[in-house]
């Protein structure tokens, strides 16, 4: 296959559409994707570590979540000694390739967009089978991962202009971005084509070397991944890839003295505790680590009593339901006003009697598996947690098939004490709490430790307003749903234990992977 060509100067930045396969051929097309992915399925996928293939003999498997006897790759795991290795080779090669001048590595980042569009089906049948996602939900996967490698190609070549500063007489003052060195790319399996290459290309482009260990759910994806960044001209030791158990390779790769820096997109714990070993300075190390955590959280839409019910209950669902309830953005709690409170209800469980779980290929399912049999069991758990805790009004149990379905589940009359009110379940599970104001609409919706997303749903220009101020989230939606957030437009990134709200896919998210350098020239 050729490489296929990048446009120079690169056009303005624009949303790679997104495809809803709602039309035949579309669906057709998708189908033949899933066929070809298929006949590969089982293949068995070497390391990439320090510029060259390993393999150790010691191998992951990864399923079908929505087939689990379906092996869908084998992947050589890392062992402490190659995780090593691949720090160190990252650390050796950075003096290199953070000298590769800022326009080719635009280039090479604008080219891994190029590539994967080329293969977008490829890459959505690869999510249906190996991440449990529907066709639209993976074609917006997909869709992410090019925009965020177009957005911070054109980001590197803004932080690339001289930046204005005050001039002192008789000097030259200026300040340029320096990379920070090698550093380990940790991402999760529930965005994992668009939030790996998100968090990947950002350190290249901005001309760091990396280590990427992903997720030991999909590795399949960061396989063809890996590839991608070869084929896009990436230097076979700008990166590495990392595949191995978090435990095993994550706490060496962060604890490691050559390591910069760590971005890590995951649950709070793990996040937490990256953040504390990789503060802990290690015999040799010269620096303070940067860590980049994007982590978990506990969402709310707040329905008011003057909003628009149909559209609010439509907004609810979509977020509560949409891939499953497994993103970080899901909508995990409705607080709706008193007032209205029964006839929301009433329309939500409506709206979810319609919804289907299946094998998320067909097209007449609108939800898949959750991703793995350890997720089905803690989200059942959190489901007969839910049952003592408020009013089961739908759905409490698994779902037909041989994959890891549940049924879409909504709990009513939680109390904002409740377990299934505060944890992060990450399922199809909505807690339905009642508020009696707007006041206290508000206060429940902070009631938490994350701060990730948020809505409100109101035609009142005065609560709209208040939830501009007070309602803690690192993205706020009004009058629409909490999931979706779109590069360029929607950067994402949450507060409090929802992470360092990084803001991803936003102006300032390459910063963090840049060091300043001011530089101030006597001339005269
Ligand atoms: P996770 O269990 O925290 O794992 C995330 C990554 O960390 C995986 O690659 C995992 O590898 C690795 N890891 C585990 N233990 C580690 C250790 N000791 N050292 C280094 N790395 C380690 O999270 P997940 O289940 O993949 O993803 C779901 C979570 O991510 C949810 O909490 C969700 O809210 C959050 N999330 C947040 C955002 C955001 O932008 N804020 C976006 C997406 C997801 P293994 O797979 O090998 O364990």
């Amino acid at each position: 296959m050729t490489t296929p060509a990048v446009s120079r100067p690169l056009a303005a930045f624009s949303n790679e559409p997104v495809n809803s396969f709602s039309k035949p051929d579309d669906l057709k097309a998708a189908q033949a994707a899933l066929a070809r992915v298929r006949a590969s399925f089982g293949q068995e996928h070497d390391l990439w570590i320090a510029g060259a293939r390993h393999k150790t003999g010691d191998l992951l498997a990864s399923v079908n979540p929505s087939k689990p006897s379906e092996i869908v790759g084998r992947h050589h795991k890392a062992n402490a000694a190659l995780a090593n290795q691949a720090i160190e080779d990252a650390h050796a090669f950075f003096p290199e390739y953070s000298r590769t001048p800022v326009e080719k590595r635009v280039e090479m980042a604008a080219r891994v967009a190029a590539i994967i569009r080329e293969r977008k089906l490829e890459f959505d049948a690869w999510l249906v089978s190996e991440a449990g996602k529907t066709w639209p939900e993976a074609d917006a996967d997909v869709a992410e991962a090019i925009d965020f490698c177009e957005y911070y190609a054109r980001q590197m070549q803004r932080l690339a202009s001289p930046e204005p500063l005050v001039q002192m007489p008789g000097e030259r003052d200026e300040m340029i971005y320096l990379p920070l060195g090698a550093g380990v790319i940790i991402p999760p399996w529930n965005f994992p084509l668009a939030i790996m290459t998100g968090m990947s290309v950002a350190a290249l482009v901005a001309g760091n070397t990396i280590v990427i260990k992903p997720s030991s759910e999909t590795p399949t994806i960061a396989a063809k991944f890996a590839d991608v960044l070869l084929a896009a001209g990436f230097p076979p030791r700008s990166f590495s890839l990392c595949t191995g158990s978090g435990s095993v390779v994550g706490d060496l790769l962060v604890e490691h003295p050559k390591t910069r820096f760590v971005s890590f997109t995951g649950s709070r714990d793990v996040g937490l505790r990256i953040n504390e070993l990789a503060a802990k300075p290690r015999k040799g190390q010269i620096w303070i680590k940067r860590v980049i955590a994007e982590m978990g959280g506990k969402d709310a839409i707040i329905v008011d009593r003057e909003a628009d019910l149909e559209s609010a209950a439509t907004g609810v669902v979509q977020s509560a339901y949409g891939y499953q309830g497994q993103k970080c953005s899901a909508c995990s709690r409705a607080i709706v006003d008193e007032k209205v409170y029964d006839a929301f209800l009433d329309k939500v469980k409506q709206k979810v009697a319609t919804l289907t779980v299946g094998a998320p290929e067909l097209p007449e399912n609108y939800m898949g598996p959750v991703i793995s049999e350890s997720a089905r069991k803690t989200i059942l758990n959190y489901i007969e947690t839910g049952k003592r805790e408020g009013r089961l009004i739908a759905g409490g149990d698994v779902a037909p098939g041989d994959g890891y379905f549940i049924q879409p589940t909504v709990i009513a009359d939680v109390d904002s004490k409740a377990r299934i009110f505060q944890e992060e379940i990450f399922g199809p599970v909505l807690a339905v709490t009642k508020a009696r104001d707007f006041d206290h609409a508000l206060q429940l919706a902070n009631d938490t430790e994350y701060g990730l997303t948020g809505a409100v749903y109101s035609k009142n220009p005065e609560k709209i307003r208040r939830a501009r101020e007070e309602f803690f989230v690192g993205n706020l939606y009004i009058n629409r749903k909490c999931t979706g957030a779109m590069v360029g437009a929607h950067p994402f990134g949450g507060f409090n234990m929802s992470g360092t709200d990084s803001k991803a896919g936003g102006p300032d998210y390459l910063l963090q992977f840049l060091q300043p350098k001011s530089i101030g020239e006597k001339v005269s």
